[in-house]
């Protein structure tokens, strides 16, 4: 092919990705990786098994769930257990959430509005004293009492983003779709699903099924030995992280804080296009949230493949993975955490449009001492490789040959590589 038609025809294919503009049509998934259900593992009032037993088997690498341990602030340590360097190491620093249950776990309802205060406050600067790596969001008030007292609520809203009802045998109203979301204070009044000896692991796993229509399950454990309080047993408790286990590919299992931040975003958030051009799609991801040291959860977006070809995402200059299924790209980022970018592969996006192949082709072809090598690209650079990998010559390409005088007779691959992606022809030295 005439090299100069070729070029023509590399500038105006480019000129018209340059005024193409992309239409930007996209969810916000319902659950983190677009998990068909969120399954919290919450733990109530400081019960040593918890520590001693349920711990170590969530963070079993086979299971490796994250829990919230809301935690009576006043009583720490209990019976030599759960101290606070314990929360911060061993707790905190492992993912999990240590969250507020009072500092005295009395039930707010018969106390003065200044105790009330004092409950609702102190425990949050308790736990933030002690454990300054993470955020204090979340509480359970003692006896699911409190939901009806405009004080409690006003005095918890003040301090945490979202709270767990204490009772609930029955799950019925988990779905962030239903009515609850938009309920008198919905967020303080998340109901759980209580665990003791009678919930058989048929139950339970009923309950995980059920979780698959895009609901939110919250488990709320006392103690998890037989003998401590609503204890399970340590067999059964294992054949129930056996369950969520069995489902971990439709299930998003995330501490109590973590489910309400994304619900929050999803509901707060917009992306929008920042700019086009031939090399980049530029999307800005925000939300209406103010404090974004909270509200800094990834949130799965959903958005219509566009008709080029990318190379990669990034977010804020730094690749974030992302995976494409059904015309669909999906990715994960941060509202208010930098520019989210497409970058487009040039080379593909020619390729589709003009099947004009002969990019970065290489002639003669057996070749002597000179390659020749058509392209229009700037800021290339290239590879010479033995079949075997060895590299042998590499440099930026500055002419429009290639000098290969120096190379042994044989079979070589040359790899291109641009701005926006790589080509690799194969040539032979005679
Ligand atoms: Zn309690």
């Amino acid at each position: 092919m005439n090299k100069y038609l070729l070029v023509l025809a590399i500038f105006l294919i480019v000129s018209m990705l340059t005024n193409a503009q992309t239409k930007l049509s996209y969810s916000v998934t319902p659950w983190l990786d677009n998990k068909r259900g969120a399954v919290s593992l919450t733990f109530d009032d400081n019960i040593k098994g918890q520590y001693n037993t349920a711990l170590p088997i969530m963070n079993d690498v086979k299971y490796g769930f994250r829990g919230t341990f809301f935690t009576i602030t006043g009583s720490v340590p209990v019976a030599g257990v759960g101290s606070w360097s314990y929360l911060r190491d061993e707790v905190a620093a492992k993912g999990h959430e240590v969250a507020s249950h009072t500092v005295t776990h009395r039930n707010l309802n018969q106390l003065s509005d200044t105790e009330i205060t004092d409950e609702i406050v102190n425990s949050d600067v308790d736990i933030e004293k002690n454990i300054p790596q993470s955020k204090c969001v979340t509480i359970a008030w003692p006896f699911g009492a409190g939901g009806d007292n405009a004080k409690v609520v006003t005095e918890s809203n003040k301090r945490y983003i979202g709270g767990r009802n204490a009772w609930g045998a029955e799950w019925t109203n988990g779905d962030p779709h239903d009515a609850w979301l938009k309920s008198l204070n919905y967020n303080m009044n998340v109901l759980a699903v209580g665990i003791n000896p009678d919930v058989a692991i048929d139950k339970y796993i009923g309950y995980l099924t059920g979780c698959l229509q895009y609901k939110w399950l919250v488990f709320l454990y006392h103690g998890i030995e037989s003998g401590e309080y609503d204890g399970p047993g340590k067999d059964n408790f294992i054949k129930q992280m056996d369950a969520i286990n069995a489902k971990k590919q439709n299930l998003w299992i995330a501490p109590f804080g973590e489910v309400m931040r994304y619900n929050a975003e999803k509901f707060a958030q917009n992306l929008k296009i920042v700019s086009e051009s031939n090399t980049q799609w530029i999307l800005s991801l925000t939300d209406t949230l103010k404090d974004n040291q909270v509200y800094n959860h990834p949130l799965t977006l959903k958005i219509q493949d566009p008709a080029w070809k990318f190379d990669s995402i990034s977010q804020n200059g730094k690749k974030i993975p992302h995976s494409i299924l059904s015309g669909f790209v999906y990715v994960n980022g941060v509202p208010d955490a930098g520019q989210i970018v497409f970058h487009k592969n040039i080379i593909s996006a020619i390729d589709n449009k003009s099947n004009a192949k002969n990019l970065f082709e290489i002639f003669p072809n057996p070749a002597k001492n000179e390659l020749q090598i058509a392209h229009s690209i700037q800021n290339v650079s290239y590879t010479i490789t033995t079949t075997a990998g060895h590299s042998v010559q590499a440099d930026v390409l500055v002419q429009d040959y290639i000098n290969i005088e120096k190379l042994k007779s044989g079979i070589y691959l040359i790899k291109f590589k641009t701005d926006t992606g790589e080509i690799t022809r194969k040539f032979v030295k005679e």
